[in-house]
């Protein structure tokens, strides 16, 4: 699914130049859960963004369902993000002033009728056991609640991925666990991979395999031995 082959970032700065990526080369298979670990600033948002198609890498390159993603044009780009990946981020990123049910909407691709966008916004919220919070906006919920709706909106467009960058950094430990059910009930039901960043070690064990970046290269990639699992 995803092939990265010696993959760097360099930010450049005026005269400074961050080597944020310097040789990452990965595969992830359709149907893993992965989870990223690794130090502040050890380039971990940076490799999410492009795998994510968020941005574009130095060198290297970046094979996606077998498509090199460097000979797209920014346009294409921006169609496979939108058909293929779904974003769940730490701070939720809901608009705060509508409800959740229009926040799902929000994203879908157009060439569907209203009614059509809103069944599906309606399905996915149920999807994420939020079906009895359709109307409210997100200051009337629970931070658990805001990212159950941020999933809910990843997934509306039935995406074959998930990138979640710190999706329970805001939350307390059962919280969390909960959101972290909810990535293994969609990978294992639905076969949607999912690649989460997380700096807490007990919520990488939700995943099936942990890769640890350190200064902008690979530092570990494991299977997880004693998998977490969350129930229901
Ligand atoms: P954290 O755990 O704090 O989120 P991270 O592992 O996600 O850290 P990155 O955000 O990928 O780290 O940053 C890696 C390096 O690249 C850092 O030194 C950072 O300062 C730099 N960097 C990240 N984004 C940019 C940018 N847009 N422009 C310039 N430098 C950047
Ligand atoms: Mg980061």
């Amino acid at each position: 699914l995803i092939q990265l082959n010696n993959i760097t970032k360099v930010y450049v700065m005026g005269e400074t130049e961050v080597h944020a990526l310097r040789g990452i080369s990965l595969s992830i298979q359709q149907g893993e859960m992965v989870a990223i670990m690794g130090p502040s600033g050890s380039g971990k948002s940076t490799l999410m963004n492009i795998i994510g198609c968020l941005d574009r890498p130095t060198s290297g390159e970046y094979l996606l369902e077998g498509v090199n993603v460097g000979e797209l044009s920014d346009d294409e780009l921006a169609i496979i993000r939108n058909e293929k990946i779904g974003f769940v981020f730490q701070q939720y990123m809901l608009l705060q002033r509508t409800t959740a049910l229009r926040n799902v909407e929000l994203p879908m691709l157009y060439g569907r009728g209203r009614p059509d966008r809103q069944e599906r916004a309606r399905r996915a919220l149920e999807a994420v056991g939020m079906g009895d919070r359709l109307h409210h906006r997100p200051n009337e919920l629970s931070g658990g609640q805001q990212q159950r709706v941020a999933i809910a909106r990843a997934l509306v467009n039935e995406p074959r991925i998930i990138m979640a960058d710190e999706p329970t950094g805001a939350l307390d430990t059962r919280t969390g666990a909960e959101i972290m059910g909810i990535f293994q009930r969609l990978n294992a039901e639905q076969g949607i991979t999912v690649i989460l960043v997380t700096h807490e070690h007990d919520v990488a064990q939700y995943a099936e395999r942990i890769i640890s970046v350190r200064d902008g290269v690979i530092a570990d990639d494991q299977p997880v031995k004693q998998r977490a699992m969350v129930r229901g």
